[in-house]
């Protein structure tokens, strides 16, 4: 039987990289960050890759790009550099959207996801991004928009950090910027839309538990 393919998109803040991470133990699949390529690609750039090998496509032969697809040991790397902390800072989230807005790069990366699921040894994979149920994997068993009301998703990120007020204004931005590039907004035929606004972690990974399961019967009695 092929690879399962469990397909995840959403905005900043939507609870997706968690609630996937937890589907992919749950289910006993890899997981994938599809969003850490797209930020260490912008983490590149920021080192000094000239902006131009990205529109030309000759950026591809000098990023050495490798990602862990488990969900309990999670490292990004470029090169032999670990950057799994380096991609999430502030100077990267600001930058990676103009990098994610150029064709070129999106045909890669498309590619890349491909390589890396297939060469995954779990029976399946949870693929979280902004693309992955519409362009990158249109195919996949499971496709779910998991989203929540802007409000909801700015609190959830004050959480995380210690500066709320200039991270609202970056992921606000961010999305809109996004946005204009993919369509993560609302679901396309056949995706199912999950609002999170009134679920807390646990229901919300019950709920997407759940359709998940139903999606992989459904495509396995076909
Ligand atoms: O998921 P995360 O917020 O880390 O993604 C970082 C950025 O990568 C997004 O803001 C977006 O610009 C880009 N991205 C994308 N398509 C994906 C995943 C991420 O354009 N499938």
């Amino acid at each position: 039987m092929s690879k399962q393919i469990v397909a995840i998109d959403g905005p900043a803040g939507s609870g997706k990289s968690s609630v996937s991470k937890q589907l992919a133990r749950e289910f006993n699949f890899g997981y994938l960050d599809t969003g850490a390529a797209y930020r260490a690609l912008a983490w590149l750039v920021l080192q000094g890759l000239d902006t131009r090998e990205l529109e030309n496509g000759a950026f591809e032969s000098n990023f050495d790009y490798q990602i862990s697809t488990d969900a309990d040991n999670f490292w990004v790397r470029v090169g032999n550099q670990d950057v799994t902390e380096a991609i999430r800072s502030t100077e990267v989230s600001e930058a990676v959207s103009a990098v994610a807005q150029i064709p070129t790069v999106r045909s890669f990366m498309k590619r890349k996801t491909h390589e890396i699921a297939e060469t995954c040894t779990k029976p399946g994979i949870v693929i979280e991004g902004r693309d992955i149920t519409t362009v990158v994997y249109p195919e996949a068993q499971s496709r779910i928009l998991l989203t929540a009301s802007e409000e909801v998703r700015l609190a959830r990120r004050s959480k995380e950090v210690s500066d709320a007020e200039n991270v609202h204004a970056q992921v606000v931005k961010r999305d809109a910027h996004d946005s204009k590039v993919v369509n993560f907004t609302e679901a396309a035929p056949g995706v199912a839309l999950i609002d999170s606004s009134d679920l807390d972690f646990s229901q919300t990974v019950q709920v997407m538990s759940e359709q998940v399961k139903h999606d992989l019967k459904a495509a396995h009695d076909v």
